[in-house]
């Protein structure tokens, strides 16, 4: 079903570093053995037959019976063999007294004894090295099992890592739905790799490294694979999770063979997928120092540094934790573009579906842009899983075609087991976050100063965010001015205005908003000396510690009471001067935002330049594919 079933040559790059790795892990078992043989022959050795341990004075008494026949005298103990009742020879030990009249005791008595001096190293090996080799040769084992590597026992010693190298790529940009974006970007990499000469002669500079950023199954390693079969190099990848491994140095060898077989094959791609596995940011925890993973992180570095983009090397990374990274790993020369692939809007979905219905039979009654409106918040993979569900819930009715009724029944089913992991929204939710989001971007639209709308979008991200309004500066900033802020503040409070507006509530969604506002309120007062009433003086001074992010709280105010109330109150009067000024606004632009609103119901997405053709009222938009964003007003 999945294109990557389709006939791929495909050949495995066993890795060179095996041979010392394998010796290495054979090695300690080895010890293991050896100790065990050890202890074995200890026993044996020392403690052959039944010893009776019998007090010193049953052993005098022994002697005078004339029932001990031999005595081995060590600096400790006393050893040897008596007559027991029975009349047969049994083993005695016992702990050796200071008694000087025992040498003359056996004398008399005519016992054949020997003093033995007792070989300390060899003691001092058996009591203390041996358990010391013991223990650290268990703790050894236990953290290998912790370190979350597939160790079972069984596989002990094998090579887990394995280089995935494919030849011929069969996947091309059909295979990927959805994400034009995304694909336009790899589009001139592409270029590159069919022909790097042509670039190399023009002296264009080509990116080193790509990294797809977005959410799990959004197909960030097929638009890898895609990229490879459309400019028809090979592909090699590794999950950054196979660098990390129990020996230090291990991982970094696999990324010096990695690399050196790309070389050889260039013009190819890398691909190395969870990248945060293995660029996680050094030091994130103090606790947990990761020698291996710094080894082998660093070796990444050196050798994207290394290594020149003139053969038509490729790399691509692919994590959906860009800001855990190492910020080493973004610098310019390594990873230093970066390109989103996002979940799906309805439309993407509904393409998506086509290409994985495409191997599956169905019935006419199906209607993908049904299906595609009913899965918001599916990724690519989602749908696979989808339509897959619904091929075997057909096949078990015995039906030749896959139905409309299969398909719904398979989004109850994938849509159940998705929100035991994530949030579906219900239709009013969907509504509220649609108004919310209509009325921040309306308001940024119809202020002035504020920066033009590039992208409203109400598909659920990450727990928090259940839609956003992305603007974009036209131009860098260094200073704002007081209209600015104030402006930035209309657009911060305008979701909750139009949740007021036309559900005439308030939900909890719009908290970081008003977080913001806030913020940006406090700021006005406090430090720029933006307020008419408390005068050009700023009250915050500075006073964080430079290299620490979390300021310790232990601001000790420089302004009486009374001026802390009055900064308060100006605060408000911000807030709700601005607050006053959207609802009017948005009142009288509310056929707008309802128009936007329901927009954005449909479509899930709006680029910048929708929105503002439906604001100017010109329901067809030839402007979609229009150049720089203009601003309506
Ligand atoms: P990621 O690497 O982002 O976690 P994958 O590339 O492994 O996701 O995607 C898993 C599967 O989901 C793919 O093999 C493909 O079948 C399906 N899929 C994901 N995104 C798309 C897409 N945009 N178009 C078609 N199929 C997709
Ligand atoms: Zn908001």
């Amino acid at each position: 079903m999945s294109p990557a079933k389709r006939k791929e040559k495909k050949i495995y790059l066993e890795l060179k570093d095996k041979g010392p790795q394998k010796t290495k892990k054979n090695f300690t078992f080895l010890y293991f053995i050896l100790a065990f043989l050890g202890i074995l022959i200890l026993n044996t050795y020392l403690f052959t037959g039944e010893v009776k341990n019998i007090p010193y004075s049953e052993f005098k008494s022994l002697i005078s019976e004339g029932k001990i026949s031999e005595v081995i005298i060590n600096t400790e103990t006393i050893q040897g063999t008596y007559l027991k009742e029975d009349g047969t020879k049994g083993k005695f030990m016992t702990s050796r007294v200071d008694d000087s009249e025992l040498v003359k005791d056996l004398m008399k008595h005519n016992i054949k004894f020997t003093g033995r001096h007792e070989n300390k190293l060899v003691k001092a090996f058996f009591s203390w090295v041996l358990p010391f080799i013991i223990i650290i040769l268990i703790w050894n084992f236990l953290f290998r099992r912790m370190g979350g590597a597939p160790t079972s026992v069984l596989s002990f010693g094998k090579s887990r890592g394995k280089i995935y190298g494919e030849d011929e790529i069969k996947i091309t940009f059909n295979d990927v739905a959805g994400c034009d974006e995304a694909k336009e970007e790899l589009k001139e990499i592409i270029e590159f790799l069919r022909n790097p000469s042509k670039f190399l002669e023009l002296g264009a500079r080509i990116p080193k490294g790509i990294l797809l950023v977005g959410p799990p199954g959004t197909g960030k390693t097929l638009l890898a694979k895609a990229v490879a079969g459309e400019a028809k190099v090979p592909f090699f990848s590794m999950s950054g999770s196979d660098f990390v491994e129990m020996f230090v140095g291990v991982g970094a060898a696999r990324v010096r063979d990695l690399f050196a077989q790309a070389q050889e094959k260039a013009p190819c791609i890398i691909f190395i997928d969870e990248l945060d596995a293995l660029g996680k940011a050094r030091g994130l925890n103090p606790l947990s120092s990761h020698d291996e993973r710094e080894q082998t992180l660093n070796q990444l570095l050196a050798e994207m540094d290394g290594f020149d983009t003139k053969k038509g090397v490729i790399i691509m990374g692919a994590t959906n934790r860009p800001e855990i990274l190492d910020p080493a790993l973004l610098r310019p020369g390594r990873f230093d573009r970066h390109i989103l692939v996002d979940r799906p809007d309805i439309k993407g979905r509904e393409e998506i579906l086509k290409v994985h219905i495409k191997n599956v039979k169905v019935d006419k009654s199906v209607d993908l842009k049904v299906i595609a409106a009913r899965t918001p918040g599916f990724v690519g993979a989602d749908l696979a899983n989808l339509v897959n569900e619904a091929a075997l819930l057909a096949a078990r009715k015995g039906k030749n075609r896959v139905g409309m009724e299969e398909f719904e029944e398979a989004i109850d089913r994938v849509v159940a087991g998705l929100e035991k992991k994530r949030r579906v929204m219900s239709r009013k939710e969907k509504e509220i976050v649609a108004y919310h989001e209509a009325g921040h971007a309306l308001m940024a639209e119809l202020l002035e100063t504020t920066d033009p709308v590039h992208k409203i979008s109400i598909i659920p991200r990450g727990i928090a965010a259940l839609g956003y309004t992305l603007q974009l500066p036209t131009e860098d900033r260094y200073l704002m001015t007081k209209k600015e802020l104030l402006d930035r503040l209309c657009v911060l409070l305008a979701g909750r205005v139009a949740e007021e507006i036309v559900f005439g509530e308030i939900s909890t969604g719009a908290q970081n908003d008003l977080a913001r506002a806030t913020d940006i309120a406090k700021s006005m007062v406090k430090e720029y000396g933006m307020s008419e009433k408390l005068g050009y003086v700023t009250f915050e001074r500075e006073r964080k510690p430079l290299f620490l992010d979390v300021a310790p709280n232990f601001s000790g105010k420089d302004y009486s009471e009374e001026t802390a109330r009055e900064i308060d109150n100006e605060i408000k009067r911000l807030i709700n001067e601005a607050y006053e000024k959207v609802k009017k606004l948005l009142i009288q632009n509310k056929d707008v935002l309802e128009k936007v609103a329901n927009t954005l119901l449909e479509k899930e997405t709006l680029d910048g330049n929708e929105l503002r053709a439906l604001i100017r009222g010109e329901e067809d938009d030839k402007s979609k594919f229009g150049e720089a964003p203009n601003r309506s007003n």
